[in-house]
């Protein structure tokens, strides 16, 4: 190779890096990623699955999404595009980084929300999988000082109580918004509201649910809504007795290493494995 093309080369080669690193270390796409990577694939399809899961549980409706971090790569994470989630395949999801920024040059409108994953992923490495949504029966939880806590042993996870996130206390310059997730820097308000629980209550707006697996932050998407029912019903005909602290604790330990068995329900019901 003559000398100046050698020198073309490695600059070529350098530029290539440097989009390779600026890309959060992820130049491949969706597709090659699935392809090169068991793992990954196995993570896309069953977030697919459960996107139409959580619609059939009503833990979502035609809003609300989830994401999973990238299995072979903890600094970026797949969720689908802006697409109702019982209508989301494999060709819509896409892949960010934790600033919510969009990888691999994918111009597709994505979530206006994206941030709530973005913010709680990077601020918990513990955390793989979120779910947003704005569930009715949730909705009062995050309005009041009702606070919502386990009723029953199926929702142990909510623990001790659960935080609510109150958006004007961080909204900037004006505390009045749309109510939206809509930046890197209220996904990060979100995450420290959230702390190290793995449910957080939205004011005026919904909720957020995290969990180490998709399988498993489903499940406390679905069994935190049915607390919130449960409580709400309970509390009208008297005074409420929730779990304790300890009961709660025991009661995760047990139920959380079961949570195989409603998933396969869950996915029949929608046409999975
Ligand atoms: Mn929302």
């Amino acid at each position: 190779m003559p000398l100046i093309a050698k020198k073309e080369y490695l600059q070529i080669s350098l530029v290539g890096l440097w989009i390779f690193i600026a890309n959060g270390v992820s130049a491949a796409s969706v597709q090659e990623q699935m392809d090169q990577s068991p793992e990954v694939k196995a993570a896309i399809i069953e977030l697919v699955l459960a996107n139409h899961i959580l619609y059939d549980q009503n833990a979502v409706d035609g809003y609300g999404h989830i994401s999973i971090r990238n299995p072979i790569n903890p600094n970026t994470f797949f969720l689908a595009r802006s697409v109702a989630p019982s209508l989301a395949q494999i060709s819509d999801v896409m892949e960010f980084d934790m600033d919510g920024k969009a990888l691999n040059g994918d111009t597709r409108v994505a979530y206006g929300e994206r941030f709530i994953h973005s913010g709680i992923l990077r601020n918990r490495p513990d955390i793989n999988s979120v779910v947003h949504g704005h569930a009715a029966s949730i909705l009062p939880y995050g309005l009041t000082q009702g606070n919502l806590k386990p009723v029953y042993h199926m929702s142990a996870f909510l623990g001790e109580g659960t935080p609510i996130f109150e958006i004007r206390e961080f909204a900037q310059p004006s505390p009045d918004t749309d109510m939206f997730i809509s930046n890197p820097t209220l996904g990060q308000a979100l995450a420290k509201t959230m702390g190290q629980k793995n449910f957080v209550l939205m004011r005026g707006h919904g909720y957020a649910a995290a969990g180490e697996s998709i399988r498993q932050v489903v499940f406390r998407s679905v069994y935190a809504i049915q607390n919130a029912t449960i409580q709400t019903e309970a509390s009208k005909m008297g005074k409420v007795q929730y779990l304790t602290a300890e009961e709660a604790k025991k009661s995760q330990a047990t139920i959380e290493k079961t949570i195989n068995r409603p998933w396969e329900l869950w996915s029949l019901r929608v046409g999975g494995k």
